[in-house]
């Protein structure tokens, strides 16, 4: 039993699954620190995190042998704000995510973190400060207090339900047959969509990073998993960095910041009030505002 703990196990655990599952890449990095390291440049220092702004500054980025999908992205999402990434399908908002933890380095142009530059510091470092939540979260074959805990491998018993408690989730683990030894089964196909998304938002709670990373879900919850996911995701917005990929009109209008993105650049940036006053703006005709705010249309229908 002690062997299931031994960090090298788990790991060599973790590929198997992994490879069995031939996930997309970006699933794996939901689970930050089980992504085997890249080298640090030499003489890489350690992050320090001071109110944890991230800033992108003319960052292109081309995948292997592909097209420019980063065509010189500047934004900064302030320390403790949340600032939402919108635009049409395609545009690069995922990519720009997946360049703060380092998952993949820009061909020019530099990220922040308070005024660092990620190139420079160790990846460790970097990533132990970031949490993500996919939108679609990858559960792994183990137990639910095992899939908690990828979040933060030396996490206690009681760290790991604080953070189910926090996300929603505690409750309907209790309900499952053995509670949190409960095994998820591959890709956790014993558990609702919502349910799914509430472990994968209590890992990100457990690790306790001040910069949270978050792929909004598309897919239709019923009303009950969307009001629990939403409560579990406001949790783990409180007092963070976000830089939310939003879907919802709702995370949308209360983010601090709204970037849009279209092909491979920033259009427009602003608050909901100021971007839905851009009649012909792409911001008004995604949400199709005109030029109103939400509520002006609701009346418009009553
Ligand atoms: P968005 O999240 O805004 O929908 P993405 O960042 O996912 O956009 O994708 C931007 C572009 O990069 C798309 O053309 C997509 O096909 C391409 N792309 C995304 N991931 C990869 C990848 N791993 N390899 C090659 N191309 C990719
Ligand atoms: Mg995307």
């Amino acid at each position: 039993l002690l062997m299931a703990y031994d960090p090298a196990r788990r790991l060599a655990r973790l590929q198997v699954s992994l490879e069995r599952a031939a996930v997309n890449a970006r699933m794996v990095y939901e689970i930050l620190d089980t992504v085997p390291h890249q080298r640090d440049k030499p003489g890489a220092k350690q992050l320090t995190f001071d109110g944890a702004t991230v800033e992108l500054r003319d960052v292109r980025f081309r995948y292997a042998n592909g097209d420019e999908i980063l065509k010189g992205v500047s934004f900064v999402a302030e320390g403790g704000k949340t600032t939402a990434l919108v635009g049409p399908s395609g545009a690069g908002k995922s990519t720009v995510i997946s360049l703060v933890p380092r998952f993949y380095d820009p061909a020019s142009g530099q990220i922040l973190i308070d005024g660092q530059d990620i190139a420079d510091v160790t990846k460790q470092s970097l990533r132990n400060g970031i949490a993500y939540v996919s939108q679609q979260p990858y559960l792994f074959e183990g137990s639910i207090r095992d899939n908690i805990r990828y979040g933060r491998p030396d996490a206690t018993d009681a760290e790991i339900e604080e953070a189910a408690r926090l996300a929603y989730a505690h409750d309907f683990i209790l309900t499952q047959p053995q509670g949190y030894d409960t095994a998820v089964g591959e890709n956790g196909v014993t558990m609702s969509g919502g349910q799914r998304q509430r472990l994968s938002i209590a890992r990100a709670l457990v690790r306790n990073a001040p910069i949270l990373l978050l792929d909004e879900a598309t897919s239709a919850l019923d009303t009950e998993s969307e009001a629990a996911v939403q409560k579990a995701l406001d949790e783990a917005m409180h007092g963070r960095t976000v830089i939310v990929i939003a879907h919802r009109l709702s995370t949308v209008v209360n983010a601090d910041k709204i970037i849009v993105m279209k092909d491979g650049l920033v259009v427009e940036e602003g608050t909901h009030e100021d971007l839905s006053r851009r009649q012909d703006g792409l911001y008004a005709r995604l949400h199709n505002l005109q030029g109103k705010v939400p509520q002006a249309s609701v009346d418009a229908e009553i």
